[in-house]
C-alpha cells in the first residue's frame, strides 16, 4: 500500500523558516512525499482525526503547546506511527524523556542538523516497518497456535465422542451417551429426537449440564416436536438435511415452538438463547435430530461450533445406525431362531398328533407342546358341543383347580375371548390389560384372566366349522407378531384336524365293535339255525335249543312246553354246570307252573309277551319264591335276573323259553332282541318237528292199517282164489258151462288173482316197513329160474314176443327162489305193461365180474330221465305211465329193489323215453 500512494509526512512547526528548511531537506530525499504542514493546535487535531499520515515530524517548542503533547496525541491515535522531534541543542534529558514516551528519534534544531532529518525519518520508517512485520508475524503465530489448540481440542472431543458412541451397541444407551457428552462441552442442554417408523419424532434423550436443571430438562421428553409444521426449525433442518442455527432466540420464537402453556413455561425456565439443530444422517437417511442449546447470553455458536456439532452428529448417526443395524440383525437372528424353534415344535406336534388316536390324546399333545412353544403360562383346549351349545374344557394347564371347576363348561355366548373366537371363527388377541379392559370390561376381576397380561384365543376350524378353541395366556404384555399368529393358527388347525381324525377313528371303532357284535350275533344265530334244523325230532330240537342258550344267553335255560290241554311241562333244561340240571328239575317238580299263575312263564304263555325280570325289584315271583323252600331253591340256583320269551308257531303258543342268570340286571334290549331271534328260529324248527311228528304218526297208523288189512285179507283171498280156480278147471273139464259163463269165470279168476297180488304187494310193503321181510339162503341157479319164468310167462302173451338168452353154465347164487321168481315176474310184467303197442321183450342172463346179471329189455314207452332216480321209491310212478292210463300202484319196483338188496345185489335201469327200458339185476355168484 505504501508503494501505491506517496508518503505522507505530517510536519508540525509554527516557525515558518524552520518549516521551509525542514521541508526542503525532506523533499531532497523523499521526492514524491506529501508534506502536510501543521502550524496550530486545530490543524493538528484535524490531521490526527483524519489519520492520513505515515510519519510525524514535530518541533518541541511550539507556541500553542510542546512536542510531548503532540507525541501523546499522535500515539494515542496511532501507536505505531513514527514521531521525530526537533529539540533545542543541549536538551538531551528532554529527548531521553520523550523517547521513553514513545518518541522514535530526535534531531537537534540547527541549520547544520537539518540535513539529518531525512535520515532520521528514513530510519524511523524502517523501524516502523520492522515493527509492523514483527507484530504481524506475532499475530499470525498466535492465531496459528490458537487454531491448532482448538483443532486439538475438537479432535480430542471427537475422539472421545467416537469412543463413547461406539462403546455400546445398544441404541438407547448410545443416545444417552451422546447427550451427556454434548452438555459437557458443546451445549448447556440438549435434546435428541429420533424418527420412528411412522415418521414421528420420539424424544429419546434429554440432558442438562447443570444437575439442578436436569429434572426440568427431563420434562421436555413429554414434548416431542411436531416437526412437520413448516415454521418449525426442526422441520427445516430435517427437510433440508442441514444444520440450522438460531441466534438470540426471541421470546416470540419460544412461544411459537411451545406446544402448550406448560411446555412454554418449561422452555422459559430453561432459557434457550442460542441453539443449533443438527440432523442425524446416515446412509443418506435422516435418523433424527440433535438440538444443542446455550442458555447463557454471553456465549454463542460460531461456525466452528456448528462444524463440530455436525462432525459429532455425523459420528453419532453412524454409531446409531450401527447400533440399529446390530439390533435389527439381532432381532432378525432371534426371530429366525424362534421361527426355527417353532417350526421344529410344529414338526414335533405333527408327529405327536399322528400318534394320538383319541381326542384326549390330541388335546394333551396340543396343550403341552403349544404352551411351551409360545412360552405361555397357561393354556386350555375346549370342544364345542353342538347339541348343548356349550364349550367344554378337555385339557388345561396352568389354571387353579377352582378356576377349572368354574370354567369346565360355559356357553358359546359367555362373552369371553375364547367363546368369541369359537363363535366368530376368528382369532381374538389381547396384547395387554388395557385392551382387555376395553373389550371385556365385564371380565374385570375374573381370576382365570387376571393371572395373565396377554391372551390369545384361536378357533379350531375344520371344514369351515369351529369344533372348539385353544386359549393361551401370557405372563407379560406382548404384541403378537405375524409369525406368532401364524404359529398359533397352524397349531390350532393341526389340532382341529387331529380332533376330526380322532372322532372319525372313534366312530369307526364303535362301528367296528357294533359290526363285530352284529357278526357275533349273526354267527350265533346261524349256528342256532343249523343246529335247530339238524333234526326233525321235536325233543331233540328242544334239547338243542336249551343247549344253545347256555352260556351265550344264560347260566341256565329251561323250556316249558304247553300241552294241548294247557298243562305246562318242562321239556328241556341246560345248565352251565350240568350237575345242577337236577336242581332245576326239582324246582319245577316241587313248584309246578300250573299252581303259580303269577309265575313269569305262566304270564308269558298267557299273554304271548316277552318278559324281563326284575322289571321292578320287589315283585317277580320267579326271583322271590312263594315260600321259604322255594326262595332257598332259587337262591341255590342263583336266580338274579331272568328273561322269558314265548314260543309261538302259527298262532299257537308252544311254550316259553326261560333264560336265567346269576348276574344282576344281565338282560337288556340287546339280549332280548337276540333271545327273540333265537325263539323265532326255534319256533320254525319246533313247528317243523311237530308237523313231522304228526306225519310220522299218520304214516305209522296207515302202515299199521295196511299191515293188518293185508294180513286179514290174505287168507280169505287165497282161499277164494284157490276155489275159483278149482271151479274153473272143473267146469272147463266137464264142459258144463256155456261161453258166457266161461268168460265170467275167467274174469273172476283174473280179478281175484289181481286182488291177491295187490294184497301180496301190500303185505310185502308192510313186512318191509316192519323189517319183517326175510329171504331164504338156498342155492339157486338163476339161469334155470329165468328160463322157467320165461317159459311160464310166454303162453299168456299175445301181442308181445318174448325171447330169452341164458349161458349154458349154471349161474349159482344164494337166495330165495320164490322171492327171485317174484322179482323176475315183476320185471317181465312191467316190460309187457309199459309196451302197450306190443313188441319184443328180451331177457338175457350173463356172468360178469363175479356177478350173475339178468337184463330185461323192452321197446316200450321208456322212462323220462327226471323220473329215473325215483322209480324204485314207494308209490312212485313216472308221469308217462299215468298219461297213458297204464294202471299200477308204484309198489312193484320198490319191493324188487328191497328183495335184491336183501340178497346183497343191486337193481339198475337204463331207459330212453319213447324207446324202451332195460332193467338189470346183479347178484353175487357163488364161487
Ligand atoms: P307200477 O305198479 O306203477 O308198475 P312199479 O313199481 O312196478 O309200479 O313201477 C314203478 C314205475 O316205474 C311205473 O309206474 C312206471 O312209471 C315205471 N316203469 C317200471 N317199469 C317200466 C318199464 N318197463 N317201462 C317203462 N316204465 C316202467
Amino acid at each position: 500500500m505504501g508503494e501505491q500512494r506517496p508518503l505522507r509526512i505530517l510536519l508540525i512547526d509554527d516557525n515558518p523558516r524552520d518549516r521551509v528548511l525542514a521541508a526542503r531537506e525532506l523533499r531532497r530525499t523523499f521526492t514524491d512525499a506529501q508534506i502536510i504542514e501543521i502550524i496550530d493546535a486545530v490543524g493538528l487535531a484535524e490531521a490526527v482525526a483524519m489519520d492520513d499520515f505515515d510519519v510525524v515530524v514535530t518541533d518541541y517548542q511550539l507556541h500553542w503547546g510542546d512536542g510531548m503533547a503532540v507525541l501523546a496525541a499522535v500515539k494515542t491515535r496511532r501507536s505505531d506511527c513514527p514521531v521525530i522531534m526537533f529539540t533545542a541543542s543541549g536538551s538531551q534529558e528532554l529527548a531521553v524523556a520523550a523517547m521513553q514516551s514513545g518518541l522514535d528519534d530526535y534531531v537537534v534544531k540547527s541549520s547544520q542538523h537539518f540535513v539529518r532529518l531525512p535520515i532520521a525519518v528514513e530510519r524511523a520508517l524502517e523501524r516502523m516497518e520492522q515493527r509492523r512485520v514483527a507484530t504481524r508475524l506475532d499475530a499470525e503465530r498466535n492465531a496459528l497456535l490458537i487454531r491448532s489448540q482448538e483443532a486439538e481440542r475438537r479432535a480430542t472431543f471427537l475422539a472421545e465422542a467416537s469412543a463413547l458412541l461406539t462403546a455400546s451397541l445398544d441404541y438407547q444407551i448410545t443416545l444417552g451417551h451422546l447427550a451427556e457428552l454434548v452438555v459437557g462441552s458443546l451445549a448447556d442442554w440438549c435434546l435428541i429426537d429420533m424418527l420412528d417408523e411412522d415418521g414421528e419424532l420420539d424424544r429419546l434423550a434429554v440432558a442438562h449440564h447443570d444437575p439442578a436443571c436436569a429434572g426440568l430438562a427431563a420434562r421436555l421428553r413429554n414434548y416431542p416436536p411436531h416437526w412437520f409444521r413448516t415454521e418449525n426449525p426442526i422441520g427445516e433442518a430435517l427437510r433440508d438435511r442441514r444444520s440450522v442455527r438460531l441466534d438470540a432466540i426471541s421470546p416470540e420464537q419460544i412461544e411459537a415452538s411451545a406446544l402448550d402453556p406448560e411446555h412454554l413455561q418449561l422452555l422459559r425456565e430453561l432459557r434457550p438463547h442460542t441453539a443449533v439443530l443438527v440432523p442425524l444422517l446416515a446412509r443418506e437417511r435422516v435418523l433424527g435430530i440433535i438440538t444443542l442449546v446455550l442458555s447463557a447470553p454471553e456465549r454463542a455458536y460460531g461456525p466452528q461450533d456448528v462444524q463440530l456439532a455436525e462432525a459429532l452428529a455425523h459420528r453419532a448417526a453412524l454409531a446409531i445406525d450401527n447400533a440399529r443395524l446390530y439390533k435389527t440383525e439381532q432381532q432378525v437372528r432371534r426371530q429366525a431362531e424362534r421361527t426355527a424353534a417353532r417350526l421344529s415344535r410344529l414338526q414335533l406336534v405333527a408327529t405327536a398328533l399322528a400318534g394320538a388316536v383319541t381326542v384326549d390324546e390330541v388335546a394333551a399333545v396340543v396343550i403341552e407342546q403349544g404352551v411351551a412353544a409360545v412360552e405361555a403360562n397357561a393354556g386350555s383346549l375346549v370342544l364345542f358341543d353342538q347339541h348343548s351349545g356349550q364349550l367344554e374344557v378337555i385339557r388345561a394347564v396352568g389354571y387353579s383347580d377352582e378356576v377349572l371347576r368354574r370354567w369346565q363348561r360355559f356357553p358359546l355366548s359367555a362373552g369371553t375371548p375364547l367363546s368369541d373366537a369359537v363363535r366368530e371363527r376368528r382369532m381374538v388377541l389381547l396384547s395387554n390389560e388395557e385392551e382387555r379392559t376395553q373389550r371385556y370390561p365385564h371380565l374385570h376381576g375374573e381370576r382365570a384372566i387376571n393371572k395373565a397380561n396377554a391372551w390369545a384365543a384361536i378357533p379350531l376350524l375344520a371344514g369351515g366349522q369351529a369344533v372348539g378353541g385353544l386359549c393361551l395366556n401370557f405372563g407379560s404384555a406382548r404384541a403378537f407378531s405375524a409369525e406368532e399368529r401364524t404359529f398359533m393358527d397352524t397349531l390350532a388347525q393341526q389340532c382341529a384336524q387331529a380332533i376330526v381324525r380322532a372322532r372319525l377313528y372313534s366312530a369307526e371303532q364303535t362301528a367296528r365293535a357294533a359290526s363285530g357284535a352284529a357278526s357275533d350275533r349273526a354267527a350265533f344265530l346261524a349256528e342256532a339255525t343249523a343246529l335247530l334244523t339238524s333234526s326233525l325230532e321235536y325233543d331233540t330240537t328242544l334239547e338243542h335249543l336249551a343247549r344253545l342258550a347256555v352260556p351265550r344267553l344264560a347260566d341256565w335255560c329251561i323250556i316249558d312246553v304247553q300241552e294241548p290241554d294247557g298243562a305246562l311241562h318242562p321239556m328241556a333244561i341246560a345248565h352251565l354246570q350240568p350237575e345242577r340240571v337236577a336242581l332245576v328239575q326239582e324246582l319245577r317238580l316241587r313248584y309246578p307252573l300250573d299252581t303259580l299263575p303269577e309265575h313269569p312263564v305262566a304270564r308269558v304263555i298267557q299273554t304271548g309277551q316277552t318278559l324281563i325280570s326284575p322289571e321292578d325289584p320287589t315283585a317277580p315271583l320267579a326271583l322271590r319264591g312263594v315260600d321259604a323252600g322255594h326262595t332257598a331253591l332259587l337262591e341255590t340256583l342263583e336266580v338274579r335276573s331272568q328273561m322269558v320269551v314265548p314260543l309261538i308257531a302259527r298262532g299257537v303258543t308252544l311254550g316259553a323259553l326261560s333264560f336265567v342268570s346269576a348276574q344282576h340286571d344281565r338282560y337288556g334290549p340287546d339280549e332280548l332282541a337276540l333271545a327273540e331271534e333265537l325263539a323265532r328260529r326255534a319256533e320254525l324248527a319246533l313247528d317243523n318237528a311237530r308237523l313231522y311228528r304228526a306225519a310220522q304218526q299218520a304214516i305209522q297208523i296207515r302202515d299199521q292199517f295196511l299191515s293188518i288189512a293185508s294180513h286179514e285179507l290174505k287168507t280169505p283171498l287165497t282161499s277164494i282164489f284157490g276155489n275159483v280156480q278149482l271151479l274153473q278147471r272143473r267146469l272147463t273139464r266137464e264142459g258144463a258151462v256155456g261161453e258166457r259163463d266161461t268168460r265170467t269165470l275167467r274174469a273172476v279168476v283174473e280179478q281175484t288173482d289181481r286182488l291177491r297180488k295187490l294184497v301180496d304187494a301190500l303185505l310185502d310193503i308192510s313186512r318191509l316197513q316192519a323189517g319183517q321181510l326175510s329171504v331164504a339162503r338156498d342155492l339157486v341157479d338163476l339161469g334155470v329160474l329165468v328160463r322157467q319164468v320165461v317159459a311160464e310167462y310166454q303162453p299168456t302173451l299175445e301181442q308181445h314176443t318174448l325171447t330169452c338168452q341164458t349161458p349154458a353154465s349154471s349161474l349159482l347164487v344164494r337166495g330165495d327162489a320164490l322171492r327171485l321168481e317174484q322179482v323176475l315176474h315183476n320185471l317181465l310184467q312191467n316190460a309187457v305193461k309199459y309196451s302197450p303197442q306190443g313188441g319184443p321183450v328180451h331177457v338175457r342172463a350173463e356172468v360178469r365180474n363175479g356177478y350173475a346179471r339178468v337184463h330185461v329189455s323192452d321197446e316200450g314207452i321208456g322212462i323220462p330221465t327226471a323220473a329215473l332216480s325215483r322209480i324204485f321209491q314207494r308209490f312212485y310212478r313216472a308221469a308217462n305211465a299215468d298219461t297213458r292210463h297204464i294202471s299200477g300202484m308204484g309198489v312193484g319196483l320198490y319191493v324188487v329193489s328191497e328183495i335184491i338188496a336183501l340178497h346183497g345185489g343191486e337193481v339198475s335201469v337204463e331207459s330212453t323215453e319213447g324207446r324202451g327200458s332195460t332193467f338189470t339185476i346183479s347178484l353175487p355168484l357163488i364161487d
